[in-house]
């Protein structure tokens, strides 16, 4: 942490000033809180009126606006700790987001092609912050809508007319950088002038350095990428040989930023601000932060609005957690064999700690049940192969180290097995594991197979989220 705590890395200085000062101007010049006029609405209604070609069919908007309402009452008022500043200025519409004018035209375009008919409750806090221009250190449990809050924000903040990059998106593995990259092109869909780079390790280098508007090895592409979606190494890896392509950042958004913030990668964030404009931008985003997460940010972050979660409400109700005692770890596999057996659901993730355990596991099941098994010992094409796999739904279940614990998005996953719980050093991945099912609203269930020795554990994990964690009932197995 002390790493960050120098005055010169950046964001801790004078320049601050300026960058107030600029926040208001902007505030004033979009037109105060944000709050659109009549006219904006009818707009946006007609929108979804025209909207033919991309539209999805009635019914399953229908389904998507109801989630979206269980998901705001989930996400409950009395459960976030913000400011007046942020409840006063949020927005239960996105079409009054965005200032005076609203959001571009063609991206609420994309909003609603992509069947987001409201805005989550994070996006209603977080998108009108960010526009204003805003530092921001947000929290929202896993499957709440975080993503679209930051690529929404970040199309509409990008001048799609300047050639160059001006956000970068960064996550902590390839595996979200993809999904991410995903729903920013959705998201941008009419924007046609939106170019996106992905700029991960194991992919051209060649072709990134081309896309971010360098030179190298011939032409730089005609039209550079604005937005930047990047794990670190690749992008410092670029900064140090072409920082100059970084000159137009103004928004830097971390996703995952607690682990982001901590452990093997703060020294890379570090460098990637020192590599940025110290006027730019910074969004910091997670479903768990912890208080040194906290501190850290008020250090990174110049006057930043806070979003945080209740302890307790960490989890969300609609997910069941509930566990089943064994005697020995060897009795977990029986038990895994028998739930493949017998569990209807369409699809479930096993999680394991380690990259061996994984395999081993793969190794007894492969034979006679359709599994698959993914850790970070696998090529990154393997891994994106196994993800398209699963995601296809021909297999039932998907063996994953944590790698695969943050962020993932598949939508019809209502069952997550913890074959080994988290070790009491890392109980936040838990939250992350757990919040793979029960995305948006839905319902899910979390079964942890635990041996007396790991009940210490569990019990620290129930007590540190306020989550009753009870035994497993099998009428619950049947209801998914
Ligand atoms: P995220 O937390 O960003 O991974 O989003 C979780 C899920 O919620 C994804 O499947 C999104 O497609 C969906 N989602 C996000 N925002 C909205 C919205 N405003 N309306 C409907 N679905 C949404």
């Amino acid at each position: 942490m002390s790493s960050f705590n120098n005055q010169n890395n950046g964001l801790n200085n004078t320049n601050n000033r300026y960058r107030n000062n600029r926040y208001n101007d902007n505030y004033e010049r979009r037109g105060g809180n944000g709050n659109g006029d009549r006219d904006n609405r009818t707009r946006f209604r007609n929108f979804r009126r025209n909207d033919d070609r991309n539209q999805k069919s009635q019914q399953e908007n229908e389904e998507k606006f109801n989630y979206a309402r269980a998901a705001k009452e989930l996400m409950d008022r009395d459960d976030i700790m913000c400011t007046e500043e942020v409840i006063s200025n949020a927005c239960d519409k996105f079409e009054n987001m965005g200032g005076e004018d609203g959001l571009k035209e063609d991206l609420l375009l994309g909003i609603v092609a992509l069947g987001y008919l409201e805005p989550s409750r994070i996006q209603s806090y977080a998108i009108p912050q960010i526009v204003k221009r805003r530092d921001i250190l947000a929290q929202s449990q896993s499957g709440t809508g975080k993503t679209g809050a930051f690529l929404i924000s970040a199309l509409e903040i990008i001048d799609p007319d300047l050639n160059a990059p001006q956000v970068i998106i960064l996550s902590p593995t390839s595996e979200l950088a993809t999904q991410t990259l995903v729903v920013g092109k959705s998201l941008a869909i009419r924007m046609e002038d939106v170019k996106f780079s992905y700029t991960v390790g194991g992919t051209d280098a060649v072709k990134n350095i081309r896309e971010l508007g360098g030179v190298h090895q011939g032409k730089a592409d005609e039209k550079a990428a604005q937005i930047i979606i990047a794990t670190p190494g690749r992008l410092i890896h670029i900064m140090n040989e072409y920082p100059h392509l970084f000159q137009h950042i103004k928004l830097l958004v971390v996703d995952e930023c607690d682990e982001l913030l901590t452990g093997s990668f703060k020294d890379e964030i570090k460098k990637i601000l020192e590599g940025l404009s110290n006027n730019v931008q910074i969004c910091l985003f997670s479903a768990t932060l912890n208080n040194d997460v906290v501190v850290l940010a008020n250090v990174i972050l110049n006057n930043p609005v806070q979003i945080l979660i209740k302890k307790e409400k960490m989890t969300l109700d609609g997910i069941r957690q509930t566990y089943v005692e064994v005697q020995h770890q060897d009795d977990k596999l029986k038990l895994l064999i028998e739930m493949l057996q017998t569990i209807q659901v369409p699809q479930f993730i096993v999680y394991v700690n380690t990259k061996k355990n994984a395999e081993t596991l793969k190794l007894f099941l492969e034979k006679d049940y359709s599994v698959l098994t993914i850790n970070s010992g696998m090529s990154k094409y393997d891994r994106a192969d196994i993800i398209r796999k699963f995601k296809q739904g021909g297999y039932k279940c998907l063996i994953s180290t944590d790698l695969l614990s943050r962020g993932i998005d598949i939508q019809q996953l209502s069952l997550v097995i913890n074959y080994d719980l988290p070790r009491s050093n890392n109980i936040e991945c838990y939250i992350h594991r757990i919040g793979r099912t029960g995305r948006y609203g839905k319902s899910g269930l979390s079964i942890n197979l635990v041996t007396k020795y790991e009940k210490d554990t569990q019990n620290i994990i129930s007590l540190t989220f306020k989550c009753p964690i009870q035994p497993l009932d099998q009428d619950l197995i049947k209801d998914l």
